[in-house]
C-alpha cells in the first residue's frame, strides 16, 4: 500500500470504494474511465475491465482485479459487507446495483479531496511547472494585437501557446472577455470583436502531467473609462489584501473577507459575486474552497487561487487571478505575469 492509501486508511471507519477519477488517479496514478478501487486496512484493490487491464497490472501496491465492462455490477460480486461509497460521484444506478449485490453502503464524501487539498512535494513540483508555462503564455499574449481581432481568435491564441509551451492541454477552455462581456464571470469567448478603450478578461491555464494551473489577468485596450480604472485599482488593492491573509491557521473565509471588505468598502460589494478562490490540483476546483460560506481552514501545502472580480453590468469586468501556495509564512506565489495594469494595442 503507498503513503497515500495509508493515510486514507487512518480516516476511514469503513472500507472505501473510490469511484472518482481524480481520486482514483491520486490513489494509485491509474487513469481510466471505468474503474473503481477499494481501500481497506490492508489492501488497496483495482477494478477495471479488460481494454484497461494491461495498464491496470502495472499498477504498483494494488490488487488488480478485471471485471466485466460493467465494473461496478460485477465488482459486487467479490465484495461483502459494509462499505462506505463517495456520495458526490456514485450514480443512483451503481448504487443500486451495489445494493442489490447484497452491499450495506454508507454515503461519504470529502474523504479523500481532504487529502488532496495538503499537496506533496512531488505534486508541487508539477504544479509549479504548469503555472510556469501559464505565465510564458501570458507573457506571449500580451504581445498580440487584441484591438479587431474577436475574443475566440485570442482564445485560441493561448491554446497554441500552451501547447509550444508543451502542456498537454488546457485546464480548461480559455475565457477572453472584452468589454461588456467582461462583466459575466464565466463569459464564453465569441465573436465580439474587441474595442479600443475597455478591458479585457484573460482567464487561463495549463494541465502538465495531469496537475493544473489557473490564471486571470485583465489587460486594457488603451485609456479606460474613470469607472473602470477605479474598479481595476480596488480589484488589486483586494487581491493584495487577500495574499496578506492566505496565511496557515486562517479559516479560508477570513481570507475571502479580507479582500472582499476592500471591495465592499469601495461600494462595490454587490459587484464581487463569487468566492475568492479556489483549491487547484488534479482538478482545477477542488478544496480548499475560499468563499463566505466555507468552513475549510487553510495549512501549509495547500495550493489555491486568490482572485477577486468586479462586475459593472454593461461596462466591464475586472479579475486578477494569483496561484499560491500556502507556506509557514508568505504565500509562494507561482503567478509571475504582472498585476499592475497593462495596455496593449
Ligand atoms: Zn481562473
Ligand atoms: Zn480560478
Amino acid at each position: 500500500m503507498n503513503a497515500r492509501a495509508q493515510k486514507l486508511v487512518e480516516k476511514l471507519e469503513e472500507p472505501l470504494i473510490v469511484t472518482t477519477p481524480a481520486n482514483v488517479r491520486y490513489l494509485t496514478g491509474f487513469v481510466s474511465s471505468n474503474v473503481s478501487v477499494v481501500v481497506e486496512p490492508e489492501r488497496v484493490r483495482l477494478f477495471t475491465d479488460f481494454r484497461y487491464a494491461g495498464a491496470a497490472r502495472i499498477v504498483p501496491d494494488v490488487e488488480f482485479v478485471e471485471t466485466r465492462r460493467e465494473t461496478i455490477a460485477h465488482m459486487a460480486e467479490f465484495l461483502s459487507g459494509t462499505f462506505a461509497f463517495e456520495s458526490t460521484n456514485l450514480t443512483y444506478r451503481d448504487y443500486e446495483q451495489l445494493r442489490d449485490g447484497g452491499l450495506e453502503l454508507i454515503p461519504r464524501m470529502g474523504l479523500v479531496e481532504g487529502l488532496r487539498a495538503v499537496k506533496g512535494e512531488d505534486e508541487l513540483e508539477q504544479i509549479r511547472r504548469a503555472a510556469a508555462i501559464t505565465n510564458q503564455a501570458y507573457e506571449r499574449i500580451a504581445e498580440e494585437r487584441f484591438v479587431g481581432r474577436t475574443e475566440r481568435e485570442l482564445a485560441w491564441r493561448m491554446f497554441e501557446f500552451f501547447h509550444e509551451l508543451g502542456a498537454e492541454e488546457e485546464a480548461f477552455d480559455t475565457i477572453v472577455a472584452a468589454g461588456a462581456n467582461g462583466a459575466r464571470p464565466h463569459a464564453d469567448s465569441g465573436e465580439r470583436v474587441i474595442e479600443q478603450g475597455t478591458t479585457v478578461v484573460v482567464d487561463a491555464g495549463a494541465v502538465l502531467d495531469g496537475y493544473c494551473s489557473d490564471c486571470t489577468r485583465t489587460f486594457a485596450t488603451g485609456e479606460l473609462p474613470d469607472e473602470l480604472q477605479r474598479a481595476y485599482d480596488v480589484c488589486l488593492e483586494a487581491q493584495l489584501k487577500g495574499l496578506e491573509a492566505a496565511r496557515p491557521g486562517i479559516e479560508a473565509k477570513q481570507t475571502d473577507a479580507a479582500a472582499r471588505d476592500v471591495i465592499t468598502e469601495a461600494g462595490l460589494g454587490e459587484a464581487f459575486g463569487h468566492g475568492l478562490g479556489h483549491g487547484v490540483g488534479i482538478d482545477v476546483h477542488e478544496a480548499p474552497h475560499v468563499a463566505p460560506t466555507s468552513t475549510d481552514t487553510l495549512v501549509a501545502n495547500n495550493v489555491l487561487t486568490i482572485e477577486p472580480g468586479i462586475y459593472l453590468e454593461g461596462t466591464g469586468g475586472i479579475r486578477i487571478e494569483d496561484l499560491v501556495v500556502i507556506t509557514d509564512g508568505e504565500p509562494e506565489v507561482l503567478t509571475s505575469f504582472p498585476k499592475e495594469l497593462v495596455t496593449v494595442s
